[in-house]
């Protein structure tokens, strides 16, 4: 088993279609996701840009998994979806089996 099998690369991306606008992702995870004047929440690309087009992905820095991870279990829209690039299977989120 390589190094990269242990940690996967994830994104994550938001559905604002069931965003509530409360807030706990940014709370959480400042550095990934960002609430925008229309009160609701976006991810940030790395050099702190949000992203709006939909269905906008950003990489999950390693050293902030837990806090997304517990982003996405807390969402209460339950619209933040963490997945692994490779195959873009769903790791956290409403789609995670
Ligand atoms: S935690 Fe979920 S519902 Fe709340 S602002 Fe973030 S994405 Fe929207």
């Amino acid at each position: 088993m390589t190094a990269q099998d242990d940690a996967p690369e994830l994104e994550v991306w938001i559905d604002q279609d069931l965003c509530t606008g409360d807030g706990i992702c940014a709370q959480y995870a400042p550095e990934v996701f960002e609430l925008d004047i229309d009160g609701l929440a976006y991810v940030k690309s790395a050099d702190d840009e949000l992203l709006q087009d939909k269905g906008a992905t950003t990489p999950v820095p390693l050293k902030l998994l837990d806090d997304v991870r517990d982003s996405a279990k807390e969402c209460p829209g339950d619209c933040i979806h963490v997945r692994r690039v490779r195959d873009l299977v769903e790791v956290y989120g409403p789609d995670a089996e």
